[in-house]
């Protein structure tokens, strides 16, 4: 029989801005509400700090993981073994400076949405407002190129900043291949910072912000746990409609259930496991397939240890 070392985490006590936990838990992390603990979560508040600590784990040979505000990820029911890194402080700050016609909205990766929605409403700035409702962080949402039937981040997205453990990148938007959902983010990067160029917003902004948001109200289950659309709508076709056309609307497995609102949902009704949401989303893709030859694809990310989770 093998034995592994207890990993340990290396000596961090000299990085400034960093709060270290440990054995923390991650699903009230989560907007699903799902998933154990992390063996080690370290909130970075410092800029200088991101990529020493990266160094630091790499040297020490530990994994790690990245979680903004957990709204689009499924957490392992054993957690995560690794060190789960998120971001706060500094890297939570957002700047505006104006130019003539154009103005640089330079957000850190753990900014929230609605506080870069807020600025662009407060100060009229175009072209964010299509974000309205998405309850990511900055970070979460360039790696998922979040969006909406209106827009999405690829839209205004100018720049990004990339930490590793082997330094800052500036990386182009346009070198991050922005698609449908994805974005080409290295495994072992962390956007640090994201600027957005903007142009000035007209007078009608404020309103279709609004509209978006009252859009949302009625068509989603938002009083539930979940984490949004669970799959990526395949190309010309809504996943909702799919699901719903196979009767899977109201299906249950554990306190898993398809939203009877919205098809492509599935909330928590209670303490849903991983496990049961890894059979529900299987289930569902076997139904779709089956009837419509259609694979879907899950749009919500993995997030920890899942090896030895049993899809039944
Ligand atoms: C009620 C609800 C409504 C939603 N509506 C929409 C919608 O309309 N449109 C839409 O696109 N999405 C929607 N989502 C999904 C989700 O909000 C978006 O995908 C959001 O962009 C995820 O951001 P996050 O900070 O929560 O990322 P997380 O869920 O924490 O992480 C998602 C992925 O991004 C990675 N990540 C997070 N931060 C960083 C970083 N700084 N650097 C590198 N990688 C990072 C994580 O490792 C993970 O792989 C919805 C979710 C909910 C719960």
């Amino acid at each position: 029989m093998t034995t592994h070392a207890p990993l340990t985490l290396p000596a961090l006590g000299d990085l400034p801005g960093l709060t270290v936990l440990e054995h923390e838990p991650l699903a009230p992390r989560t907007t699903w509400k799902i998933g154990g603990p992390a063996r080690w979560l370290v909130e970075v508040g410092a800029h200088d700090a991101l990529v020493p600590l990266l160094g630091r784990l790499r040297t020490a040979g530990l994994r790690w993981a990245v979680l903004g505000n957990g709204s689009n990820v499924l957490v392992a029911d054993r957690g995560y073994s690794g060190v789960v890194i998120t971001l706060t402080g500094e890297l939570a700050r957002i700047t505006l400076s104006r130019g003539p016609d154009r103005h640089r909205v330079v957000a850190g990766g753990g900014a929230s949405l609605t506080r870069l929605l807020r600025l662009a409403k407060d100060e009229a700035l175009a072209g964010l407002w299509v974000l309205g409702g998405v309850p990511g962080t900055v970070g979460g949402a360039v790696k998922m190129n979040a969006g909406t039937r209106w827009g999405e981040v690829k839209d205004t997205l100018y720049e990004v900043e990339l930490a590793s453990a082997d330094g800052l990148t500036l990386v182009p938007a346009a070198r991050l291949d922005l698609g449908y959902r994805h974005a080409q983010i290295p495994a072992q990067a962390i956007v640090a910072r994201a600027t957005f160029l903007v142009g000035d917003a007209d007078p009608a902004m404020r309103d279709r912000l609004d509209e978006v948001l009252g859009y949302r109200k009625a068509s989603q289950p938002l009083q539930l746990p979940s984490c949004g659309s669970v799959f990526a709508n395949p190309p010309g076709d809504s996943a909702g409609r799919l699901i719903e056309a196979v009767g899977l609307k109201g299906h249950r497995v554990g306190e898993l259930e398809v939203s009877t609102q919205h098809a492509n949902w599935i909330v928590n009704r209670g303490h849903g496991s991983a496990r049961d949401a890894l059979a529900l989303i299987a289930l569902v893709q076997a139904r779709v397939k089956e009837r419509f030859g259609v694979e879907l694809r899950p749009e919500v990310q993995r997030f920890g240890d899942f090896s030895e989770e049993v899809v039944p």
